[in-house]
């Protein structure tokens, strides 16, 4: 199958590559263009804007960074919407807001194409692995037909209703995110004080009920004081700022999210906004190191 693929970065390039080992065709683009020159000697081939990548394929992925990129890939002066895209499918792995999901889904339909708005879950590993959890929203038909091009990147696939529930579902996942990676860092922060081994209280943990996917995954990434991204902080203050917003229309007050938003701003504006969500630590341990 002819595919596109748009945004090459930490995640886009991981999916890219299974796509190439499973054997389709991928039309490449990437602001940065040296971040698709891996791609392409395995195969891909680099279009020069969105639009020619559109042109080019019969389904075309987004994995850009915020919905100000989503936005222009899909409706900027060289983006999707400026060719025919009649007959094909958009999907956006974008983590960005239900709002603009369910805009380009109507834009879609005015040109005969149909849009799914696919938010991920599994951080980089998951790309890497293929194991990803992929959150979809858009219509039952055209969520049928991309299905099997979600297998080859994720491993927990579903529809959770239409354009925009994607997105809703992500939210509910950053939400949760939110209180096991504060609940992880406070944690070791308290163990460390206490004079236990981490490696051991991680371990001990690992196996009862406080056992989370930011424990096994992040914890021993901080011990390692390996703080590289993974999931850039300043993603995960895009994604709760969304979240926080969407929870406001709907009249929800959600505490303990907006102190995790709270806390992540402040580890963003003592410059850590590249860094992975796991130096979340550095507001107790300086540079992310012991005491
Ligand atoms: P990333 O490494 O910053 O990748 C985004 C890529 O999109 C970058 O290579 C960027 O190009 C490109 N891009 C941005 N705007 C563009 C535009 N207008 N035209 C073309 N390319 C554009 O981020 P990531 O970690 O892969 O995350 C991507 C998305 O997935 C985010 O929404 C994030 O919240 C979400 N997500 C990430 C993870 C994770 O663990 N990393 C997990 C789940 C969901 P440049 O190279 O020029 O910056």
């Amino acid at each position: 199958m002819k595919l596109g693929f748009i945004g090459t970065g930490v995640m886009g390039q991981s999916m890219v590559g299974h796509f190439l080992a499973s054997g389709h065709h991928v039309n490449v683009y990437n602001r940065t263009k040296s971040k698709t020159d891996k791609l392409v000697a395995k195969g891909a081939v680099w279009c020069d804007t969105p639009e020619l990548v559109a042109a080019e394929s019969e389904v075309v992925f987004t994995m850009v960074g915020y919905p100000a990129d989503v936005e222009e890939v899909y409706y900027g002066e060289k983006g999707i919407f400026q060719t025919d895209v009649a007959a094909k499918y958009l999907v956006d792995f974008t983590t960005s807001t239900p709002k603009l999901a369910e805009q380009i889904y109507q834009t879609a339909k005015e040109h005969g194409a149909a849009s799914i708005d696919a938010p991920v879950s599994g951080g980089d590993l998951g790309a890497k692995n293929g194991t990803l959890t992929i959150m979809a929203g858009g219509d039952e038909e055209a969520y049928q037909k991309v299905e099997p091009l979600f297998e080859i990147v994720g491993k927990t696939c579903h529809l959770h209703g239409s354009a925009g529930k994607g997105q809703h579902t992500k939210m509910a996942n950053q939400i949760m995110i939110a209180g096991t990676m504060t609940g992880m860092t406070e944690m070791l922060v308290y163990a460390d004080k206490a004079g236990l081994e981490l490696p051991q209280v991680i371990e001990t943990l690992s196996g009862g009920s406080a056992a989370n996917w930011s424990l096994a995954n992040y914890s021993p990434r901080i011990l390692k004081e390996d703080f590289s991204p993974g999931f850039f902080v300043k993603h995960f203050i895009k994604d709760l700022g969304i979240a926080l917003d969407e929870a406001a229309k709907m009249g929800l007050d959600l505490p303990s999210t907006a102190l995790a938003k709270k806390m992540y701003d402040r580890l963003a504006e003592a410059g850590y906004e590249s860094d992975g969500t796991q130096a979340l630590i550095k507001l107790w341990w300086q540079d992310g190191k012991k005491s």
